[in-house]
């Protein structure tokens, strides 16, 4: 099989967060650059930059010079169009999940137009549930039962590894020519505005009391993220709540937030 990749894999970012030990950061920037994604993203690791995670790199320290090094983690996300969360933990609220080879499919057809972010967790602890609340899918890497907790570097190195792969099968399918999305996927920045604006819509009508919150929103996150919402549905859907809210079609003034939308719905 020739390596004619289709997917532009500058759309790729792998972010890991609250990583503890830095020679984990090195390995996987060298587990990554063996599969051609180069996009390395930090969320508040413990050191960074680091003599250990240079070592590790092993040639690879190219990718930690270049690496987003972010405090916030929503910040880090809002510019991608997919986030995917790995866990080596069945969770206990059902989020949707996709095995490494499915979602590979799926990130390696996304990229070649939107930006796509996988996201791996502490090495303690892993992602919490408030952080997988902003990922549109989970990945679990199958393992004996048991024994589920892999190494970091060695999570990231599948991940990469079966990206790299789907690569190469689009490539074999469609040469050189991507599918074209109709419309592009809402990026992570338009859903959080989206969530902000349908919480402040159930307050004011009742629905939501913001003092009990139980797990209304977590669970209307978890499906409006498994449908992985274009640019139109999303404008559709937030034409509908200002118009519940009843004061017109206009967002943007209120504590929503969010950039003005087209008032007119666009064709269904
Ligand atoms: N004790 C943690 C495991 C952390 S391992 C937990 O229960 O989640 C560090 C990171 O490696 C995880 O957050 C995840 O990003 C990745 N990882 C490890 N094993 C994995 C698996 N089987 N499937 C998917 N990701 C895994």
């Amino acid at each position: 099989m020739t390596y004619m990749p289709d997917a532009n894999w500058d759309n790729v970012c792998f972010i890991l967060v609250g990583t503890t030990h830095p020679g984990n950061i090195g390995a996987a920037a060298r587990a990554m650059k063996s599969m051609g994604i180069r996009r390395l993203a930090l969320v508040q690791p413990k050191h960074f930059p680091c003599a250990e995670a240079t070592a590790m790199a092993s040639g690879a320290d190219d990718l930690l010079a270049d690496a987003e090094v972010w405090n916030s983690w929503p910040d880090a996300l809002r510019d991608y169009a997919m986030v995917v969360g790995t866990s080596a933990r069945q969770r206990r609220i059902d989020w949707p999940a996709m095995d490494p080879r499915h979602c590979a499919t799926e990130i390696a057809r996304l990229a070649t137009q939107q930006r796509v972010a996988i996201v791996f967790g502490r090495e303690h602890s892993g992602l919490s549930n408030d952080e997988l609340e902003y990922c549109n899918a989970t990945v679990r890497i199958p393992t004996v039962p048991g024994f589920s907790s892999l190494n970091l570097a060695a999570a990231v190195q599948i991940l990469a590894y079966e990206i790299y792969l789907a690569g190469l099968v689009r490539a074999d399918v469609h040469g050189r020519s991507p599918a074209v999305l109709k419309t592009p996927r809402a990026s992570a920045e338009a859903m959080l505005q989206f969530y902000a604006h349908l919480q402040q819509t159930m307050t004011d009508v009742g629905f939501f009391d913001p003092q009990k919150p139980r797990r209304l929103m977590r669970r209307l996150r978890r499906l409006f993220n498994r449908a992985a919402l274009d640019t139109d549905e999303v404008q559709i859907l937030r034409g509908f709540l200002a118009a519940v809210q009843g004061r017109g079609l206009k967002v943007g003034s209120g504590s929503t937030g969010g950039p003005s939308i087209n008032s007119k719905c666009p064709a269904v």
